[in-house]
């Protein structure tokens, strides 16, 4: 059993899946979540374990606390004790204004990118607290630069789900700090992932991608880069971080 077991939400496609991908080069095995994409998935589990290391694939909505306690269970019992969890599954929505915006799309962002992110993080201190017998480990959130941009026209109610994720990493960062366990997050501007074409724009990286100071949008890779990095002894006195790649956005 490696002590370096690496939990990773919405890990078969994008941000998540890169993630993976340089985590397993970095010497984590990987448990790989994913909620529809089964294909998808054991294509990121293969290049895991191409790379050395051992791969798990679980199916569960992190926005159910079943799924979620299942996938830690499962993790636990095929790799061995968790020992970092990358909590990175989100959606955006459909693109509408507010006033068109029904109360289920709220709950649904809701639901999963805030409650299931908080579940998820505490079911890695449940784990790896060292005042609970645990071995401490690193937690990296997924946010966006979305709070401090608001998404108007666009997703109002994902923008407010990630300032949510923001002011959770920093609360829950300063609680567990001395237990071991390092809480931080990485807020993305524009990557060229399939979120876009979910949100109901396909060319909205693209297009939106050619204003960002850099020129272009990011890549998944780009932002697996500072979570990974996060998630490494490299950034031991990173304590509630929300670090931003976005191109100069
Ligand atoms: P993506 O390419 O659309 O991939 C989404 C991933 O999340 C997939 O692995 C998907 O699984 C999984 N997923 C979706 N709903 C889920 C659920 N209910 N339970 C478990 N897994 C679920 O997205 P992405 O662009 O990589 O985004 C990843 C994170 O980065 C999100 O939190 C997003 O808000 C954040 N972010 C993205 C951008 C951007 O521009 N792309 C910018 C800022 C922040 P399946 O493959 O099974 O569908």
């Amino acid at each position: 059993m490696s002590d370096k077991v690496l939990i990773v939400t919405g890990g078969s496609r994008g941000i998540g899946a890169a993630t993976c991908r340089l985590a397993a080069a970095q010497g984590w095995d990987v448990a790989i979540n994913y909620t529809a994409n089964a294909t998808a998935a054991e294509a990121v589990a293969k290049q895991v374990t191409d790379a050395g290391r051992r791969a798990i694939t679980v199916k569960g909505d992190m926005a159910s606390e079943a799924d979620i306690l299942s996938l830690f269970e499962t993790a636990e019992k095929e790799l061995g004790p968790v020992g970092g969890v990358v909590a990175n599954a989100g959606i955006t929505g459909k693109i509408t204004r507010v006033e068109d915006m029904s109360t289920a799309a709220m709950q649904e962002v809701i639901n999963l990118n805030v409650i299931g992110l908080m579940i998820t993080n505490r079911e890695a201190v449940r784990r790896m607290s060292t005042k609970r017998g645990g071995k401490g480990g690193p937690i990296v959130n997924t946010s966006s630069i979305a709070p401090r941009v608001g998404s108007p026209n666009e997703f109002v109610h994902y923008a407010a789900s990630k300032g949510a994720v923001d002011a959770w990493t920093l609360g829950l960062a300063r609680e567990v700090a001395g237990e071991g366990i390092r809480v931080n997050a990485v807020a993305p501007g524009m990557i060229d992932t399939d979120i876009h074409a979910t949100a109901g724009a396909p060319d909205r990286a693209s297009r939106l991608g050619a204003l960002v100071p850099i020129g272009r949008a990011g890549t998944a890779e780009e932002v697996a880069e500072a979570i990974v990095w996060l998630l490494s002894d490299h950034a031991a006195y990173c304590v509630g971080t929300v670090l931003e790649v976005n191109g100069g956005r």
